[in-house]
């Protein structure tokens, strides 16, 4: 079998043990007759896979009573528009934080439905770095203040989550959600879309305190009202099966490994080894500031965009996929989501080595 090790940012690499499992219950799901693709939402096979997706969520994040798990679709993209028009109230004002490409687009939207402020940004150094955020800085009249949590395509992380006080936090955590430990206690609203850390594409998860729903905009979409979602158990309509039972097989092997503490462990030792090999070398660097790296998606470039090509191609031809930057920063970038094994690290730094070796 020619697996690649796939640096994709998303859709990115499934643990293989999952898609062997979906592979082995394809066509004959737990003696149903039927593929978890052919079975109805509201049949007792696919209720029992919604409730236990959400119970191992709930046990491996530590998720708190008091809030709900939704299964939605949309991406996190569609979450942009969803989370102003739920959470607006009427003073409709908002506080966000713009720490890069995905920030922007969740501003941009969210400014169609009222006034949003932005109270740190790092756009100044192209996204290199986390701003500090502190409670001073929040409007009390702000229905909540929004942050991303890890920027996917510039390679930053807030490592603290920020203490803006009393005001609800907002967070896109679409790229680093499962990868450590969190106090969801301290957010009002999480979401992401599961392509990158949960399963594949098609479903997108949010996590929300009760008390911030049911206070959507008199003109939102039924479909865009968390209510809806959460008073039906997130079958109002029909929600994506097959993603979903994904990212329960997703979360089952999380919970073998040994949950998000051991996940954590491994993906810091992931990100040092990588880390490690670019300080080390005197072709490859790090555009992001050290208090600001992502362990998660860790760009890096060369001194020149020919050799970043050369790169890229070299490094497919020895089956590592992917490491091409975003366009709107060029270089490399690896994305080392959990499904990614140490291994896979390994060898991307073991060619590192060469083709420095190589090309100098
Ligand atoms: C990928 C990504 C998105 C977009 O997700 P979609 O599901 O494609 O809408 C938004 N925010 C962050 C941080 C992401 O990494």
């Amino acid at each position: 079998m020619n697996r690649v090790y796939n640096f994709s940012a998303g859709p990115s690499m499934l643990p293989l043990q999952v898609l062997e499992k979906a592979q082995k219950e394809l066509v004959n799901y737990n003696n149903s007759g039927m593929s978890v693709m052919e079975l109805s939402h509201r049949s007792g096979w696919f209720t029992d896979i919604i409730t236990e997706a959400e119970q191992l969520l709930r046990e491996l994040m530590g998720i708190p009573e008091n809030y709900k798990v939704l299964f939605l679709q949309g991406g996190a993209s569609q979450q942009f528009a969803a989370i102003p028009m739920n959470l607006f109230g009427e003073n409709k004002k908002a506080d966000y934080v713009n720490t890069g490409s995905w920030s922007k687009k969740a501003i941009k939207e969210a400014e169609k439905f009222g006034d949003i402020r932005v109270i740190a940004s790092s756009e100044d150094k192209n996204f290199t770095y986390i701003p500090a955020v502190n409670k001073g800085m929040i409007d009390p009249e702000a229905a909540y203040v929004h942050i991303t949590t890890n920027n996917t395509i510039e390679g930053t992380v807030f490592r603290e989550v920020p203490d803006i006080g009393n005001v609800p936090l907002v967070a896109d955590m679409s790229s680093n959600i499962l990868s450590e430990e969190i106090d969801v206690s301290k957010f009002g609203l999480i979401y992401a879309g599961a392509q990158k850390n949960i399963g594949p594409a098609g479903l997108t998860v949010v996590i929300i305190r009760e008390d911030l729903i049911g206070k959507a905009q008199d003109n939102c979409p039924t479909m865009l009202d968390f209510e809806t979602h959460s008073e039906s158990g997130s079958l109002y309509n029909t929600p994506p099966t097959f993603a979903i039972y994904m990212a329960k097989l997703v979360f089952e092997w999380i919970k073998e490994l040994g949950g998000l503490k051991e996940i954590e462990k491994v993906n810091r030792e992931k990100a040092d080894i990588l880390y490690r090999c670019i300080e080390e070398s005197n072709m490859f660097t790090s555009p992001v500031e050290k208090s600001s790296r992502s362990i998660m998606n860790i760009p890096f470039v060369t001194p020149s965009k020919e050799l970043d090509a050369l790169f890229v191609k070299e490094a497919k031809e020895a089956g590592l996929e992917t490491l091409k930057g975003h366009r709107s920063v060029g270089g490399m970038r690896a994305s080392i989501y959990n499904a990614m094994p140490v291994e896979g690290v390994q060898a991307l730094v073991e060619f590192m080595k060469k083709f420095e070796q190589k090309h100098q």
